[in-house]
């Protein structure tokens, strides 16, 4: 019983956090469990059975699709997270936004050397974040395997800036 519309769960908001972003606002999907579950089991079909060591996430968003799917392939999670909040020796990256920067953190131990990387997130916009991520991952020691988010943005271009990566996505826009 796996027919809802996931897409159609999505709430958009008009100028969030800033006027003229349309803010896809994912809470109207995880609110609702079939929704929910119907989402981590599509993700979890498509890499069973793939090689994959480990999943990684990014803070926030990316935790709350990250960890399900760890769990359903039953390998581990590695948190990618902003500065200051993991608490073992870090790689950091610092990456630039539209105004400013950004800084994501990895543990330095996170992988053994070689380890295959499913890195989810829940949104790709430009690309940025998840590039910045895929450093870590690399600077960590993880192969990254593929790219996997629930929402994209394609009119944003984030797929090519992402290029040679894979990428897979639920929901285009
Ligand atoms: P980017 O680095 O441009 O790909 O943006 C990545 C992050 O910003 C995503 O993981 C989202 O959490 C957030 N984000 C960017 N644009 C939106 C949007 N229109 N709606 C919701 N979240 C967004």
């Amino acid at each position: 019983m796996e027919n809802l519309d996931l897409a159609g769960l999505i709430r958009n908001i008009p100028d969030f956090p800033m006027p003229g972003i349309q803010f896809k606002d994912i809470t109207t999907l995880i609110g609702n469990g079939p929704a929910f579950q119907q989402l981590t089991n599509t993700l979890t079909e498509r890499y069973k059975g793939q090689p994959i060591d480990a999943v990684a996430g990014v803070e926030s968003r990316g935790f709350i699709f990250s960890a399900p799917i760890a769990l359903a392939l039953g390998v581990g999670l590695v948190p990618i997270r902003k500065p200051g909040k993991l608490p073992a020796a870090t790689y950091q990256i610092e990456y630039a936004l539209e105004y400013g920067s950004n800084k994501l953190e990895i543990h330095q131990d996170a992988f053994t050397e070689g380890a295959r990387v499913l890195l989810v997130d829940d949104l790709l916009a430009t690309g940025g974040t998840i590039a910045a991520a895929t450093k870590l991952i690399e600077q960590a020691g993880g192969v990254v395997h593929e790219l996997a988010f629930v929402i994209e943005l394609t009119f944003l271009n984030g797929r090519e800036q992402l290029a040679p990566y894979p990428v897979y996505s639920l929901v285009k826009y």
